[in-house]
């Protein structure tokens, strides 16, 4: 049995705060305002990962009015949400997703930020991929106020 997930996120983009991205900090003057550490990325893989699952979502495993999450890290979200999805017999195929951003530059840190999400999962880096588009300069992403985050997941099991 195969089945896919999609997960969005979208984070406001403030000074004061780290910029963490799949479990990376990413040193810049801005980062994302949120209950948690506010890692988009891993909130919206955790959202693929749950949909596809049918376990409901990071909302609902995480509430955000709960103070038990906040500043929680967010890899520690991902894997514990993982470990209920896998208990019930799933593997994952693959992930992919793409991070829209302004600044700073996503590129350079791809690497570190696949291995990090492989790591948290325990599955390959070629079952990982992350992209990076601006917004051009429009909108809350291209005024560099938001980052925004797709994920999309295919899982399996016998
Ligand atoms: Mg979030």
């Amino acid at each position: 049995m195969i089945r896919t997930g999609m997960g969005y996120d979208v984070h406001r983009l403030v000074a004061g705060r780290p910029l963490v991205l799949g479990g990376v900090t990413i040193p810049f003057e801005r980062g994302e305002d949120g209950h948690s550490d506010g890692d988009a990325l891993l909130h919206a893989i955790t959202d693929a990962l749950l949909g596809a699952s049918g376990q409901g979502d990071i909302g609902e495993l995480f509430p955000p009015n709960d103070e038990r999450w906040r500043d929680a890290n967010s890899a520690g979200l991902l894997k514990s949400a993982w470990l209920k999805i896998a208990a019930a017999g799933w593997n994952i195929e693959n992930i992919d997703c793409v991070v829209a951003l302004e600044r700073p530059k996503f590129l350079p840190w791809r690497p570190a930020v696949r291995k990090s999400i492989a790591e948290t999962l325990g599955i390959g880096i070629d079952q990982v991929f992350v992209k990076a588009k601006t917004g051009e300069r429009m909108g809350p992403v291209g005024t560099g106020d938001a980052v925004e985050v797709w994920a999309v997941c295919l899982i399996s099991r016998q």
